[in-house]
């Protein structure tokens, strides 16, 4: 079998090894699409990208020949940009303030389509970073849920580089039970299994599958 599918097949037994159900998101940013076909033809169904506009090149002539693939937004959304992802993604891991929120769910009236979403959470409280700060989840997400339609599903993070993410990954899980939301996006390439422990249920993970980037 080729490498790219053996090696999701690997980390989907190292992730079922923990008891896990956990889904795994194959970040395919800066892969062409030949070098995911593999994947996709193996049956693997969610697929995640960080810029809308390469996303839409790449995936949606394939999108219509699987119908069933998930396409998955993991990177920084710009409102002007979300016209195009509500019609093109599935889901949405990095929505962050009240205007993005507004926009989502103006788009999605229109195209009568339901995004499932997740909060980013500044969980390291990183100025460069985005996401919400920990202590703001639950009210932005009453105001998503109740005022704007929208079905958020669960918190996402991205914990500081270059530091031990586990501790992160706990406070996540800590988060996560104070909203009777249900799912965690943590978890990528050099980390997954530790967010694993913490119960992720999506993991985002790109070089361990595809290899390193340019
Ligand atoms: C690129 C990216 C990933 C995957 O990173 P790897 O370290 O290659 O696994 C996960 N999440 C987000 C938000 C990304 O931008």
């Amino acid at each position: 079998m080729h490498d790219i599918v053996n090696r999701l097949i690997t980390i989907k037994k190292e992730i079922q090894s923990k008891n896990s159900a956990a889904e795994i998101i194959a970040i395919t940013k800066t892969f062409p699409i030949k070098h995911i076909l593999p994947l996709i033809n193996y049956g693997h169904h969610h697929f995640g990208e960080s810029k809308v506009q390469e996303a839409i090149l790449k995936w949606t002539d394939i999108k219509k020949d699987f119908s069933n693939i998930k396409l998955h937004m993991v990177g920084k959304l710009q409102t002007n940009k979300v016209k195009f992802a509500v019609g093109l993604f599935d889901y949405i891991h990095s929505l962050d303030n009240i205007k993005l929120a507004e926009k989502i769910s103006l788009e999605q009236k229109k195209l009568n389509k339901k995004i499932k979403i997740f909060i980013q959470v500044n969980i390291g409280d990183e100025k460069q970073k985005s996401g919400l700060a920990p202590d703001k989840a639950n009210d932005f997400l009453s105001i998503c849920t109740k005022e704007l339609d929208l079905e958020i599903i669960g918190l996402m993070c991205l914990p500081p580089y270059s530091e031990d993410s586990s501790q992160y990954f706990k406070e996540m899980k800590k988060l996560l039970l104070n909203t009777q939301l249900s799912q965690l996006s943590m978890g990528m390439s050099s980390d997954y299994l530790k967010a694993i422990d913490y119960n992720s249920t999506f993991v985002r993970i790109g070089s361990k599958i595809f290899g390193e980037r340019n």
